[in-house]
């Protein structure tokens, strides 16, 4: 995806440095201004690489990871419509934030920037063109799940909605605030179950049972919240199950 390409200016960042010596003892001096230290005797080579977004010039993974987040995927940007919900793994959140910005590789997307495709029809109906809000919400597939779902929470009916509002804190549904952010671990994890499935049948050709998706949602939204809140005592399997709108954690 194009976390990649938006990483290379980080990455092209590294530098080299001279480590002058000091004057007094002949050892490496760290070389900032205002910063009499020392490197330590076992430096040996008197260059090293440098990662300049960081003041201490030390490269991290966890200090990549939150420029990534803040830089790119807009994680703390309260003022935008990227929100993060930390009950469900990052690559459900990478999903989400992806089909708010429009960027799924659906059909219509990839035929926008100029890729040769052989249809642009929806793999799953077969009728009409493969847009994000087609493939996610409007098609015959995913509602049928989104009903489902519904019907799990017993808060009504699905309707027609706008991709924003089905991802939205309240997933476009009369919900309770303290259950809110249950409800919506579980729609992003429907959306991103209902996308997997998108991959299933493009690219390995066979279409799973719906009510097998329809278990894999329960067992893996239940699975990521007991693991991520630390509160398995308090998230019942079977309340979850049979009346989940009981769960408070
Ligand atoms: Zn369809």
């Amino acid at each position: 995806m194009g976390v990649t390409h938006h990483l290379s200016p980080f990455i092209l960042t590294f530098h080299t440095i001279a480590l002058s010596p000091c004057h007094e003892c002949g050892k490496p001096k760290r070389g900032k201004k205002g910063d009499d230290s020392h490197y330590s005797d076992n430096v040996q080579s008197r260059d090293r690489w440098r990662w300049t977004l960081h003041e201490s010039g030390d490269f991290t993974v966890k200090e990549l990871t939150k420029l990534v987040e803040e830089k790119i995927l807009d994680v703390n940007n309260g003022g935008d419509t990227t929100i993060w919900n930390k009950w469900v793994p990052k690559k459900v959140n990478i999903f989400v934030w992806r089909a708010l910005k429009g960027r799924l590789p659906v059909r219509e997307e990839l035929n926008k920037r100029g890729i040769d495709l052989d249809s642009l029809l929806c793999p799953s109906c077969g009728d009409t063109v493969e847009s994000c809000s087609h493939y996610l919400v409007m098609c015959n597939f995913a509602m049928s799940v989104w009903q489902k779902i519904f019907s799990w929470w017993k808060i009504g009916n699905v309707n027609a909605f706008p991709i924003e509002e089905i991802f939205s804190s309240n997933g476009n549904a009369n919900i309770p605030s303290r259950s809110s952010r249950l409800w919506q671990a579980v729609i992003w994890t429907s959306g991103y179950f209902i996308w997997k499935e998108r991959n299933t049948r493009v690219f390995k050709g066979k279409a799973s049972n719906r009510n097998k998706i329809i278990q894999d949602i329960k067992l893996k939204s239940f699975e990521w919240i007991v693991r991520r809140s630390g509160k398995k005592s308090e998230l019942n399997w079977q309340h979850w199950i049979f009346d989940p709108l009981k769960c408070q954690i």
